[in-house]
């Protein structure tokens, strides 16, 4: 188990820079992931690199500065959320074509450390989008936005977003606009603010370390809902200032912020639920998923980031 006391954090990070050695720097990368007891998912291509992390403080420390020390990455920004336990189960370091998949992986084409959209701080992101001819464009998937979602936003219904491509049509009209395009820490936008430049889009921003860099920089206002995450933590609150919910209790309909995980390990679906409800479910998305005998004790989260030994080794 782990220790509560001890001092847990969670790092996102990406950066684009030309890596030739992509493949044969994963199994080093692993390595020292281990021998310093970091956790994860990382992605390392010849564009890049891209991860979400968890571990001690002392662990992450070590970490941030082995990177920041390798003149690859030099201007490499980290964005740091304290947690009280690892966000991961195991740590995985995985060669990939692309550091997100974007189908947007010609470097000649679209190359993010040649042309993009104008970096903005989240500062200057909460001025710009009140001004009128402003649009802001949400680039994540349908599952992420209808959870939370910037108020007036532009979103897609794309399930991943290398379908972000074909939906540009749609994005027409606002071509003579000043568009602004968000994402969760910063990562997709590069390559879709470049991308709209390419189709023709005159005036084009990225909000730079995307939603999680804006809460921390302002404090969240008019996000509405909760961010979508990509660890055991599902998702996290970003609106300090005016939080609004966006999604639906699945039981009561009552506006919630909550994204749960199944307490069922089979089903282990996610959805929206208010607190009150969940509790009476104990953390199950229905009556079957309650009496199911594989359902995990419900510890009023709904986050599950460590399976019992037992029940991992019962799926696989
Ligand atoms: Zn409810
Ligand atoms: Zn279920």
């Amino acid at each position: 188990m782990e220790n509560n006391t001890q001092h847990y954090q969670v790092i996102a990070y990406y950066f684009y820079t030309h890596i030739a050695n992509a493949e044969e720097m994963v199994e080093s990368h692993l390595k020292f992931c281990k021998s310093i007891g970091i956790r994860g998912r990382i992605y390392i291509a010849e564009e890049g690199i891209n991860g979400t992390i968890s571990g001690t403080v002392e662990a992450c420390a070590i970490y941030m500065h082995e990177l920041q020390s390798n003149p690859l990455f030099t201007g490499i920004e980290f964005k740091i959320d304290d947690y009280h336990q690892h966000a991961f189960n195991r740590i995985h370091v995985r060669y990939k074509k692309e550091i997100v998949h974007s189908g947007l992986r010609d470097p000649k084409e679209i190359n993010p450390t040649i042309e993009t959209g104008k970096h903005i701080n989240g500062k200057e992101f909460a001025q710009l989008r009140e001004q009128e001819d402003v649009v802001v464009i949400d680039v994540r998937s349908n599952y992420e936005t209808r959870l939370g979602k910037f108020k007036n936003s532009v979103t897609l219904d794309i399930e991943n977003f290398r379908e972000f491509p074909q939906k540009v049509d749609e994005l027409e009209q606002f071509k003579d606009k000043k568009v602004i395009t968000v994402c969760t820490g910063g990562i997709k936008c590069e390559k879709a603010s470049a991308y709209l430049l390419k189709r023709g889009f005159k005036d084009v921003y990225q909000l730079h370390n995307g939603i999680i860099g804006y809460a921390k920089e302002t404090g969240g206002k008019d996000f509405d809902g909760s961010l979508y995450v990509f660890d055991g933590r599902v998702s996290v609150p970003i609106n300090e200032v005016n939080p609004t919910p966006l999604a639906n209790c699945a039981k009561c309909g009552t506006p919630t912020f909550r994204n749960l995980n199944c307490a069922n390990v089979e089903c282990n679906e996610q959805f929206n639920m208010c607190e009150a409800c969940s509790e009476e479910m104990e953390g199950a998305c229905s009556d079957t998923c309650k009496s199911h005998p594989r359902k995990r004790e419900y510890n009023g989260t709904g986050y599950y980031t460590r399976p019992p030994v037992e029940e991992l080794m019962q799926l696989k």
